[in-house]
């Protein structure tokens, strides 16, 4: 929008000019103005008028000079009028010629001079009648009048070639292109705030929230000190620019890339716009958000008048907000997880398995389960001290963790023993699968202990499917596993046991 359609929205007024229009204006009528005086006082202006009546003077002269020749040769030539006629058909200036007696009778004349001739009052030539005295001796015999056209244009296109009114019409008109031009620039970074009461701003800068105050088309009027806090370009912020070339503000906003800024939609609309995030973090700087509302103000007949945007920073609200995000998950942590292997507890471990049973027993796939323990861990322990059984649980339970899918549910059963729910495997599925594990288990974990040369550990499996000898519940199905690992400490470690539908191991 330019400025004069924004001022005729404004007013609801096509023909209201600009304030620049105006005062630029008045500062051509003033040089204008200003040129006349000094033309007046110093006639700085060449006067036309003066050099028309000199240079008439002179031609009537040659004139008189030339019929006082033709009066010499002879008084009374017949053809006299017809040689002033000749003279005077040179030139598009003269209208007529008459000799006229002191008598006042007419001598000789061209024909119109009758009607043309004006007498000049007082006998002094005016700029159309021209008198010049012929004298015979020392006597004044008679007069030679000479009427000349009015040397000022009778037509408005005439007067528009006069060097004068040209001279003028090009200064105004250039005039008024440079002090419109000029003015535009200037009081563009004027302090346009001298439009807001010094009260109303220091009132403004008492808010902790960021404020800037727009013109309809977007110009920053006012911008108050914790705007210019909020961001280290911020602080240059001229008065009198557009808000939309502040590319750290424009590039801020989350908001579509396709998407006018919002203060540009308040002022077409009648809702202000609430809560578009800000991120004002810089380049290797800490994160920073603010929340930007935009509402448009309006005179008393709803014609928007300019925008208010707030910038409310909101980074200490974001910042607690994200501490009490990791606050609450190490609390779930906590409350679901083994501290020291990183695994379900089994509260957690039970909550986790309810819809895992509700969705085996409602679809009838399968869902087993397996239970391990470390063999002869006392020993290690015995042996080796609580610091190195810590290891080994550890290794243990990375091992395991490892070993499950996404969609298994591992946790920490008791001291060095391990549970496992997995979804879709039948016995013998579960049952390969805990024997890989087993195996993993014998190779890895005692040689992971390097301050015990040549240690071997080994862990026993049970595992048990539901459904199979009516087992329906998960601790139903936990104790059947445990029966199965019982099996495989009693048959002599190291080896997976499953407990088959008639509760047969194998
Ligand atoms: P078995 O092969 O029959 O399972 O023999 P075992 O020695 O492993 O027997 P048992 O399961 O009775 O022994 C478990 C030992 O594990 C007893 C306990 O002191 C130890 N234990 C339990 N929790 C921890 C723990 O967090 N750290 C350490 N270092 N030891 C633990
Ligand atoms: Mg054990
Ligand atoms: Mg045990």
């Amino acid at each position: 929008m330019t400025e004069a359609q924004a001022k005729a929205a404004a007013t609801g007024k096509w023909w209201t000019l600009s304030p620049t229009m105006r005062i630029s204006m008045g500062l051509v009528s003033l040089l204008i103005g200003l040129l006349m005086i000094l033309d007046l006082v110093l006639k700085i202006l060449p006067d036309q008028r003066a050099m028309t009546m000199e240079l008439r003077e002179q031609v009537s002269v040659f004139l008189a000079m030339d019929v006082r020749r033709a009066l010499n040769e002879n008084q009374r030539d017949p053809h006299l009028d017809q040689r002033l006629a000749d003279m005077i058909a040179q030139s598009k200036d003269i209208v007529s010629v008459a000799i006229r007696r002191d008598s006042g009778a007419i001598f000789a004349q061209t024909p119109l001079h009758a009607q043309t001739w004006e007498t000049p009052p007082l006998g002094a030539s005016t700029i159309n009648a021209i008198v010049v005295p012929l004298n015979a001796g020392a006597l004044r015999w008679g007069q030679l009048e000479v009427a000349f056209r009015s040397p000022w244009p009778a037509t408005l296109a005439g007067w528009l070639k006069q060097p004068t009114v040209q001279l003028v019409i090009t200064l105004s008109s250039a005039s008024f292109v440079a002090f419109y031009l000029y003015l535009r620039r200037v009081l563009q970074h004027l302090d346009p705030s001298k439009a807001i009461p010094e009260r109303v701003r220091v009132a403004f800068d008492t808010l902790t929230e960021g404020l800037l105050v727009l013109d309809v088309e977007g110009k920053i009027l006012m911008a108050n000190s914790a705007f210019r806090t909020c961001h280290p370009l911020a602080e240059g912020v001229l008065l009198g620019r557009s808000v939309n070339e502040l590319d750290w503000l424009i590039k801020g906003l989350r908001e579509a890339p396709d998407l006018a800024p919002p203060w540009t939609r308040a002022l077409s609309m009648t809702e202000p716009i609430l809560g578009i995030e800000l991120d004002l973090t810089q380049a290797g700087g800490e994160s920073r958000r603010a929340l930007v509302n935009c509402s448009a103000v309006r005179d008393v007949s709803g014609h928007a008048r300019g925008c208010l945007v707030t910038l409310a920073d909101v980074t200490a609200l974001d910042h607690a907000n994200s501490q009490l995000r990791i606050a609450m998950a190490e609390l779930q942590m906590l409350a679901n997880c083994d501290p020291m292997t990183g695994c379900f507890n089994r509260r957690a471990f039970f909550a986790k398995s309810e819809p895992m049973l509700a969705h085996a027993l409602k679809t009838g796939e399968p869902l087993s389960c397996f239970m391990t323990d470390i063999d002869k861990f006392k020993l290690v322990n015995d042996t080796h001290g609580h610091a190195i059984g810590d290891v080994v649980i550890k290794k243990v339970a990375a091992i395991l963790k490892e070993a499950m899918r996404p969609e298994d549910v591992l946790c920490r059963y008791g001291g060095e023993e391990f549970c496992a729910l997995m979804p879709g495997l039948d016995q013998d599925e579960a049952g390969r699968v805990a024997d890989r594990i087993r195996a993993v288990l014998e190779r890895e974990v005692g040689p992971s202990v390097e301050s015990v040369p040549n240690m071997r550990v080994t862990s026993s499996f049970g595992v048990a499917q539901l459904g199979a000898g009516q087992v329906s519940t998960i601790l139903q199905l936990i104790e059947r596993a445990d029966q199965g690992l019982y099996a495989a400490k009693e048959a002599g470690r190291n080896q997976v046991q499953c407990i088959d539908w008639a509760g047969q191991t194998h």
